[in-house]
């Protein structure tokens, strides 16, 4: 060994007790290499029309370091554990039927969470090597996350398109830096998913395609953060999830048993991750901000929440709601809301839930709330 691995090995060393000592359960180290892969993987998703739309810079800055950071040597990537279990989860019952928000939306928003570690790692780093650039990129980065994971050994990509880590299954946040450093590489592990195909046949929609890949436009996930009407295929697949979908998640084997709470700021509160769905409807902004704004589920505002809140009234038949809903349908002046509500009145099919259509059938002007009254209201003909 030469003097500069040693010199090399104990900085890793270093990096790595500095990384624990942060809160950050994970780090892993990979060259800033091109994806070269990822990038052909990345084309032919959009060509296929694939992608989510959500996804920041081109495909060129997604794959290529050293686009993002100049003369970029190595990336470093980390992971932070989340929870997985629900204490004291309160029961969602009819008359007073409840939403979900994902694991991954428990706690405090974890781009908030991962940009202050990465903060606190990168002023150590810089102290310990003096002149070197950095860039830490939390998720909305432009280089993705699960690539770097993968290259830097955190975990291996399952079938489901997480990253599955052996210490803490795929219950992970991932984060990364690039670095103009050269530090010596971890080696990826490989895929335990072998003949097992859980996640790909619990998928609700069928979005995970085998081999690995994800149809965003058919993934729930996706779908819950959308803002206009949810195509009619969909709707009932949505069940009671305001936020995201954990489903490819939880019946992955490799999660059997992962449940960690290493972080304060990250523990669920049973009452915000878990709503009585009504809770939802007549919220101002104000409320929304103060109730749910430092959650990673509320980026998108309220309105694709309420959507789906509304949206899983009706699937569950709550009779409970017909009331709020016709306020919602005859009141709301938002067509996406008043197009759901219709929907919901429609699945219920109560005499008042019809009186409320007809009702609305006659003061309703959009096209599109006047269409989906129009056959919300067939089905009780039929
Ligand atoms: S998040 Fe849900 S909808 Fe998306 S791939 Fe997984 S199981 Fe399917
Ligand atoms: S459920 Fe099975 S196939 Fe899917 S990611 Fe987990 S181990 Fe792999």
């Amino acid at each position: 060994m030469t003097p500069t691995d040693v010199k090399q090995k104990a900085l890793k060393q270093r990096l790595k007790e500095e990384a624990a000592a942060i809160g950050i359960d994970k780090i892993g180290f990979a060259s800033a290499d091109p994806f070269v892969t990822m990038k052909e993987r990345l084309t032919v998703q959009q060509q296929k029309g694939y992608a989510s739309g959500f996804e920041k810079g081109s495909i060129a800055e997604r794959t290529e370091p050293d686009l993002l950071l100049p003369e970029a040597k190595t990336i470093l990537s980390i992971a932070v554990a989340y929870p997985s279990k629900l204490k004291d989860a309160p029961p969602s019952r009819k008359g007073s039927r409840r939403g979900v928000f994902c694991r991954a939306s428990w706690g405090e928003d974890y781009h908030h969470v991962l940009r202050r570690k990465l903060e606190k790692l990168q002023a150590f780093i810089e102290a310990e090597i003096p002149g070197v650039r950095v860039r830490s990129m939390v998720d909305t980065g432009e280089l993705s996350d699960r690539a770097a994971a993968i290259r830097s050994g955190i975990g291996w990509s399952g079938k489901n398109c997480a990253v599955i880590t052996p210490e803490f299954g795929s219950y992970v946040y991932l984060g990364e830096m690039i670095l103009d450093y050269a530090i010596e590489p971890d080696q990826p592990l490989e895929s335990q998913c072998g003949t097992c195909n859980k996640c790909v046949d619990a998928c609700p929609t069928g979005a995970l395609i085998q081999g690995g890949q994800l149809d965003s436009s058919k993934c729930i996930a996706f779908l819950t953060q959308t803002k206009d009407m949810l195509p009619e295929q969909y709707r009932k697949k949505l069940g009671n999830r305001l936020y995201g979908c954990d489903t490819c998640q939880t019946v992955c084997p490799e999660n059997k048993g992962m449940d960690h709470h290493h972080h304060e700021e990250l523990e669920p509160e049973p009452e915000k991750v878990k709503p009585l769905l009504q809770s939802m409807l007549f919220l101002s902004n104000k409320e929304f901000k103060q109730t749910y704004g430092k959650m990673a589920g509320s980026w998108r505002g309220k309105k694709p929440i309420q959507r789906n809140a509304v949206l899983a009234l009706g699937t569950l038949k709550e009779e409970a709601a017909v009331p709020d809903l016709q306020k919602v349908l005859l009141e709301d002046v938002r067509p996406v809301l008043r197009a759901a509500a219709a929907w919901s009145l429609g699945q219920i099919q109560t005499a008042d839930a019809q009186h409320a259509l007809h009702t609305a059938s006659e003061k309703e002007t959009d096209p599109m709330v006047e269409k989906e009254i129009l056959e919300a209201r067939m089905i009780g003909e039929e």
